[in-house]
């Protein structure tokens, strides 16, 4: 049994790899076909599901961000994580009451989308001696049962975090709605890099808008095309996700 789950795992690391140059290939592409780099869009593997012997397979061949969406699935592989070598972010929804597991431990939280949890994450800054990077998440596509801060929000929430201590912003996020239609994705796309753009000009204390963050298995060309300097890739480059029986 444990050598079959171990030859699965090998074949599943060997997959990576694949993924990994034909995903870094198609990244270069998108990137040079909107006037930049390869190496100017991250690639964050998003590794909710996925063996921590699997994503460690793929920090060692050179992915050097990661995102976690669950506050105990990242407790319970955080120890055995090669962080050295890269970069742990939070991009899961948030409660307030789980920032203290996250705060000191994660190199950013992708997911602020309110004063509240922006409040907490502050507090507990300061109260540990760090400074936390963050990125504020956007309900682009305006979803009833998503997160993220209303678009219309978004300046208002901005004006808020950057009073506060130990608590900076390093840009947006966001995962639009998913759409039949290329056209209508492109829009949303479009329309975060506008408010990351605008945020930019405005230069405020607090803020270094370095980050835009979208992108996902089915869409990170089309993001990158309309700007996306991270994309946050997760069953293209791990394989299908195998949710565990609970
Ligand atoms: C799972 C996840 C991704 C990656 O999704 P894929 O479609 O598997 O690439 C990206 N961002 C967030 C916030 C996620 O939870």
């Amino acid at each position: 049994m444990t050598e079959k789950l171990s030859e699965e795992r090998m074949a599943r690391c060997r997959a990576v790899e694949e993924n990994l140059a034909d995903i870094r290939a198609r990244i270069a592409r998108a990137a040079e076909a909107s006037g930049r780099k390869g190496e100017d869009v991250i690639l964050l593997a998003a590794t909710k599901t996925v063996p921590v012997e699997v994503v460690n397979h793929a920090i060692r061949l050179g992915v050097d961000f990661i995102g976690e969406n669950r506050v105990q699935e990242l407790e319970e592989k955080y120890d055995r994580l090669e962080r050295d070598k890269c970069q742990v972010h939070f991009i899961g929804h948030l409660q307030t009451n789980k920032v203290k597991n996250l705060v000191g431990r994660v190199d950013m939280i992708q997911s602020v989308d309110s004063v509240r949890l922006a409040k907490e994450i502050s507090r507990l800054s300061v109260q540990r001696g760090v400074n936390t990077r963050v990125l504020l998440e956007v309900n682009i596509g305006r979803e009833e049962n998503k997160s993220g801060v209303l678009p219309e929000a978004l300046e208002d929430l901005l004006g808020e975090i950057t009073g506060m201590p130990a608590i900076s912003v390093c840009g947006l996020m966001a995962i639009p709605p998913i759409c039949e239609e290329t056209e209508r994705l492109r829009n949303y796309f479009s329309l975060m890099a506008e408010y990351f753009v605008d945020i930019k000009r405005k230069k405020s204390d607090n803020v270094a808008m370095e980050y835009l963050s979208m992108g996902m298995s089915g869409d990170f060309e089309e993001a990158i095309l309309c700007g996306a300097n991270m994309v946050r890739v997760g069953s293209s480059l791990f394989g299908r996700r195998q949710y565990p029986a609970r």
